[in-house]
């Protein structure tokens, strides 16, 4: 069974193809199918929302399952904040070195022991005979007070699990606990009983 991806990111491809390949699942991007796939308005107030607006859009559009994710930081000190906004939180989509600057500037001064936070991935699956999977992982861990290595991306030199930011994770170790390896594998165990 082939399925869509609602996004061109190429790590998110490989991700995804790595962990669904064994159950015969082949991920593929409207890229890859010669389609264009037009970016859809993600307004949903959920990360759960905006997967499942993404993967509906998807599935409508290429007539074929589809599968689409959406994920973000929630620091408990700021209500959950940056959440579904992460990517702008700053402002300019994306920028990760101004989204750490304004994490690490809003947090100044806040001690060690209320600087939890945790990361949350949600992934949806839409058929288009109407089936629908919707799950979610999350990864909790602190803000550090200074950036700290340069593995991973977004907010992963700040994001600190068992001592050790996430920007000094390998990529093996970070999938191993983090919410998309959680979220994924959840949808693996979910897939697993209808394909
Ligand atoms: P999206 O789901 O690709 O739109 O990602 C949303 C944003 O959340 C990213 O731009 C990052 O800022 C942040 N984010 C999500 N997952 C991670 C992660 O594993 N490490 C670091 N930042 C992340």
């Amino acid at each position: 069974m082939d399925f869509i991806l609602a996004s061109n990111n190429q790590k998110k491809l490989g991700e995804m193809q790595r962990i669904l390949a064994p159950l015969g699942i082949q991920v593929v991007t409207a890229k890859m199918l010669g389609k264009t796939l037009e970016d859809v308005v993600e307004d949903g107030d959920t990360f759960e929302a905006n997967a499942r607006i993404k993967a509906m859009h998807a599935c409508r559009v290429m007539n074929m399952p589809a599968i689409a994710d959406d994920s973000g930081l929630c620091v408990d000190y700021l209500d959950g904040a940056p959440g579904i906004y992460s990517a702008r939180f700053s402002g300019g989509h994306g920028d990760d070195e101004a989204n750490n600057d304004l994490l690490l500037e809003k947090l100044a001064g806040v001690p060690m022991e209320q600087r939890t936070a945790y990361y949350v991935c949600a992934i949806c699956c839409v058929f288009p005979d109407g089936r629908e999977i919707t799950v979610r992982g999350e990864c909790h861990g602190h803000i550090g007070f200074e950036r700290d290595g340069s593995e991973g991306f977004g907010y992963d030199p700040l994001f600190i699990v068992d001592g050790r930011a996430f920007g000094r994770y390998t990529a093996e170790e970070k999938d191993k606990i983090s919410h998309r390896g959680n979220a994924l594998r959840k949808l693996t165990e979910e897939l697993e009983k209808i394909v």
